[in-house]
């Protein structure tokens, strides 16, 4: 069956689909995305996906293309047409298309596109989830907590990771904390017990999936703090997670060739990738984002 995408306003065959080649995204990476992870045909933390996608567009001035509610309609239009339900919708929008110029340009309209895709079943084995990293410098803009396609320095950083044999590359800015993976939130239990994730600001994005985790953590009581790692500390970490849309809750086993505790996911990763997964399943939630009624999915 072949892909479908939309691209402002009309759905085409995915191979055909194309935009002009002077839309702003691609002359300066000048456009924001989003990623939403879709599970037995549901799309897991919409909300939060969508408020970061609003928030990232106010933040370097994009009128938002339509509403939200227009917004979820192609996003499961879009899912519909391609059968996708284990796998991603994806989401771009750039400042539009002008006669390339710095500044910006008035009176144009911004560009939507829209593309799903299959992706492997939800992983329910910890264990062949399990995956390694390396670390390298977050050499970084001043606002990665805008998730622009300007995503350059994390293909950097993914290639080396890539090339190192591992899963992600985590970073590791100039004062010697760890701020994220390339393209995940960073966890670690660290050598009293206690579980930590980095602080939200301008340095890194604010994840979904740590939101998501986070209400989780309240919902159980269980204790975590918002403060950030050095490198020592994360080095000397009894486990190691990330997060992500596509990630899930992902245990690291290895970090530059050492293993992070005794090299096996830990108690408190397994724990949580529990928690996550039926958060996945969307167990206790609404079903309100479920896309069954659309031929073909769930
Ligand atoms: N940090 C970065 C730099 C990312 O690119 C991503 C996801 O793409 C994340 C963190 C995790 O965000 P989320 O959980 O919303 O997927």
């Amino acid at each position: 069956m072949s892909r479908v995408a939309y691209v402002n306003g009309r759905y085409v065959p995915h191979n055909e689909a194309a935009v002009s080649i002077e839309d702003r995204g691609y002359q300066f990476g000048d456009g924001i995305y989003e990623v939403i992870h879709i599970h037995e045909g549901r799309f897991v933390d919409t909300e939060l996906h969508l408020s970061r996608l609003a928030r990232s567009l106010r933040e370097v001035a994009i009128a938002p293309p339509m509403n939200d509610a227009a917004l979820l309609v192609v996003l499961r239009e879009v899912v519909r047409r391609n059968r996708v339900s284990e796998g991603i919708v994806y989401m771009q929008i750039t400042r539009g298309v002008a006669r390339r110029d710095h500044a910006f340009p008035k009176g144009i309209a911004p560009a939507l596109v829209v593309t799903a895709r299959h992706g492997a079943a939800f992983p329910r084995d910890i264990d062949a989830w399990a995956g390694t990293a390396i670390t390298v410098p977050d050499i970084r803009w001043g606002r990665c907590d805008i998730k622009t396609v300007n995503l350059l320095p994390n293909c950097l950083a993914k290639q080396k990771a890539r090339e190192a044999g591992t899963y992600e590359a985590i970073l590791i800015d100039g004062s010697g904390g760890v701020t994220e993976g390339s393209s995940t939130t960073v966890w670690a239990v660290d050598a009293h017990g206690v579980l930590r994730t980095r602080q939200l600001d301008d340095h890194i994005l604010p994840g979904c999936t740590r939101a998501a985790l986070s209400a989780l953590l309240a919902e159980h009581a269980i204790a975590f703090e918002e403060r950030g790692l050095t490198e020592a500390e994360f080095r000397a970490a009894r486990e190691v997670f990330l997060t992500s849309a596509t990630s899930y809750v992902k245990p690291i086993v290895r970090v530059d060739g050492v293993a992070v505790g005794d090299g096996a996911p830990g108690p408190i990763t397994r724990r949580l990738f529990g928690l996550f997964a039926r958060h996945a399943d969307g167990v206790g939630h609404n079903q309100a984002s479920r896309l069954a009624s659309a031929p073909g999915i769930g």
